[in-house]
């Protein structure tokens, strides 16, 4: 039984042609700068943003990570989503390990942050408080894609408060297929730049923080320090160029996948979803608290894989094909239409 997993686009396993190019890959001492392949891998995506240099780590929260802490030094403040992984998925690491505060405003629906929140949380410049440095947003953020417009205006309002603009793009690359655009006509508007290998674009490990050189230097010393300078990381490394030349126009098909299995779904009695939300490749659909646990254990003894919330969030990615996401909605389909069945016959007997 082939298993359908549609928790995360992490899931995803390194193909053939990804595991012969990691296996063939030239490698050296990377901590010595030394590593041909990590090399070539961080040259290639600061091309491709349109900066100075770009470093290689082992995750995106490692990214983030330096990236904030080459921002930010000891009492400085970053201003943040309330639900960006930057601030709520990182164990707090920018405050435990950086000694920055971050400075959290809500999300609108859109994934944008209020840019008169935004200013409004701005510090003077006075002992009291911490000294805000930083605007950092996330694209795409819960499958959305946060709208270039928008981020010209931040910018504008970062630039003349004297902020630097980071980006956590883990999936930058979901929000340049869906708007069309060269991913330096988003990148330019940030110093830093956090991108995912090992999300959508089907790296098993690794991610790579993109920025000037100034920047890149300093975020360069901290993963030093945080234990995360690799060796030879060329063997990973390669596996992030492969993704880079084969992995990137096909996001358009875990858009099309996510869409065509959000309007399978509006059709099922008991699923609330909506399909005009779906941006790239996130699907959220809403079932009845208590029937979340027993939907979880059907669709598993299906070889189907969800995770565990009343508020379901489904992940295409490029292990799922278009027959993989119609059989989930078909079981999906069975399991409530079975539980009506059932609710119906113990009606019946009562
Ligand atoms: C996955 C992810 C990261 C980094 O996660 P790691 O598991 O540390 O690689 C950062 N930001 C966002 C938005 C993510 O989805």
């Amino acid at each position: 039984m082939k298993i359908i997993d549609l928790r995360s686009d992490t899931v995803t396993k390194p193909s053939e042609g990804m595991r012969a190019a990691m296996a063939a890959a030239d490698v050296g001492d990377d901590v010595y700068g030394e590593d041909p392949t990590v090399n070539r891998l961080e040259a290639r995506l600061a091309e491709m943003l349109g900066k100075e240099a770009a470093i290689y780590v082992a995750t995106g929260t490692q990214s983030n990570l330096i990236g904030l802490m080459a921002h930010c030094e000891r009492g400085d403040e970053y201003i943040v989503g309330q639900q960006a992984h930057t601030y709520k998925y990182e164990g707090g690491g920018a405050a435990v390990l950086g000694s920055i505060q971050p400075q959290p405003i809500d999300n609108e629906p859109d994934g944008t942050l209020d840019l008169s929140k935004v200013a409004a949380a701005v510090k003077p410049d006075d002992s009291h408080f911490a000294r805000t440095r930083l605007l950092a947003l996330e694209n795409t953020l819960g499958g959305k894609v946060i709208p270039l417009a928008y981020i010209e205006e931040a910018e504008k309002l970062a630039r003349s408060r004297g902020l630097g603009m980071h980006l956590d793009g883990a999936r930058l690359f979901n929000a340049v297929v869906k708007l069309g655009v060269p991913v330096g006509g988003i990148a330019r508007h940030f110093d830093t730049v956090s991108v995912c290998l090992s999300k959508g674009l089907g790296a098993p490990v690794g991610s790579v923080l993109v920025g000037s050189k100034v920047l890149v230097d300093r975020a360069r010393r901290w993963r030093k320090v945080l234990g995360g300078g690799m060796r030879q990381a060329g063997l990973m490394a390669a596996a992030g160029l492969y993704a880079l030349d084969h992995n990137i126009a096909r996001l358009a098909d875990d858009h099309a996948n996510a869409r065509a299995l959000a309007d399978a779904l509006a059709g099922v009695d008991g699923v609330k979803i909506d399909p005009a939300l779906v941006q790239t490749n996130m699907v959220f659909m809403a079932v009845a608290p208590h029937l979340a646990g027993p939907l979880r254990e059907h669709l598993a003894r299906h070889g189907m894989m969800i995770s565990a919330a009343p508020t379901i969030r489904l992940v295409t990615h490029l292990d799922v094909n278009r027959a993989d996401v119609m059989a989930f909605a078909q079981a999906v389909r069975d399991f409530f239409r079975e539980s009506r069945e059932a609710s119906s016959r113990a009606t019946a007997l009562a």
